[in-house]
């Protein structure tokens, strides 16, 4: 149905259906921002996210977890963004 739809479309305008469909999406940073919604920048060529949270990804090897006195980890991170230490907690959903 919506295929048919489309393709007359396609014929009104007078394009080829191929060319309708084909029609090539720049890629959305999948990065999150701190409110919780997607990163509306454009993603770099051939990555995941546009180049602020490229940049952010890249660097950021070290531990994720916050200390008990609120400090950030300074373990260096492993699995998931963080240390093995934390990792543990992490499984057992005690952060
Ligand atoms: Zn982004
Ligand atoms: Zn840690």
């Amino acid at each position: 149905m919506l295929k048919t739809i489309l393709l007359s479309f396609a014929l009104l305008l007078g394009v080829p259906s191929t060319q309708v469909v084909a029609k090539p999406q720049p890629k959305r940073c999948e990065a999150i921002t701190q409110k919780g919604t997607r990163c509306k920048n454009q993603a770099v060529e051939n990555g995941k996210y546009c180049p602020v949270h490229k940049s952010k990804a890249t660097s950021a090897k070290k531990c994720k977890a916050k200390t008990k006195d609120g400090k950030r980890c300074s373990r260096a991170a492993k699995k998931q963004g963080y240390c093995s230490q934390h990792y543990q907690m992490y499984l057992k959903k005690k952060i």
